[in-house]
């Protein structure tokens, strides 16, 4: 679906997200200003396919980004790093080019300095996020990412058994040790402890 208003996917976002806040009014900005960037007319129509885009923080202006880029995590176009920024990198697969934004820290002293009059923050930088300029949102840096063929949509690897606990493991994520195939959790990185 080529782009839409602002306003048109404030009311996607909130269905998604269920409410609507500053945070998702900079994570809509942020994709639109990055697809933009990258010259992407339609990112979730007929250029789905070129676009990968990395999130860096698990909160309210991430589940906005999908909304307008169309990268899901079930769909591998959506890939989370979590470094607590609020900001993430659109990258174009058929240009090879990406463009990583950062939100700037001074972005919430504008939304002070433009309706101090609004007394609550959220509404303060809703009403402010909606009408800065890019440069006062975002810090831009095009940046190159390497994404192997294992990272990217539609890539096609046997599933592999684990040798210790015998799940299956796509997309090559296996580890090899002593020559037995275990997958991450095996091999020690378990977030996780067996009761
Ligand atoms: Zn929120
Ligand atoms: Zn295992």
């Amino acid at each position: 679906m080529p782009l839409h208003t602002l306003s048109e996917y404030e009311k996607l976002a909130a269905e998604a997200h269920g409410h609507l806040c500053a945070g998702q009014i900079l994570g809509l900005r942020m994709a639109l200003y990055g697809v933009k960037l990258l010259g992407l007319e339609d990112p979730a129509g007929a250029d789905r396919k070129r676009l990968v885009t990395f999130v860096e923080i698990d909160r309210c202006a991430t589940d906005a980004i999908p909304i307008v880029t169309g990268c899901r995590l079930g769909k591998r176009a959506l890939k989370f790093r979590d470094f607590g920024k609020v900001a993430a990198t659109f990258c174009d697969l058929r240009d090879d080019r990406a463009v990583r934004l950062a939100a700037r820290e001074s972005a919430r002293e504008r939304a002070r300095q433009l309706y101090p009059e609004v007394v609550s923050k959220n509404q303060q930088q809703m009403q402010a996020y909606r009408e800065m300029a890019d440069h006062e949102l975002f810090d831009t840096e095009w940046v190159r990412v390497r994404i192997g063929p294992q990272d990217l949509p539609g890539y096609k690897a046997p599933r592999v058994l684990c040798a210790e606990c015998g799940e299956g493991v796509s997309f090559g994520r296996e580890v090899l040790r002593e020559g037995r195939p275990l997958c991450r959790a095996c091999a020690g990185e378990r977030y996780y402890e067996p009761l």
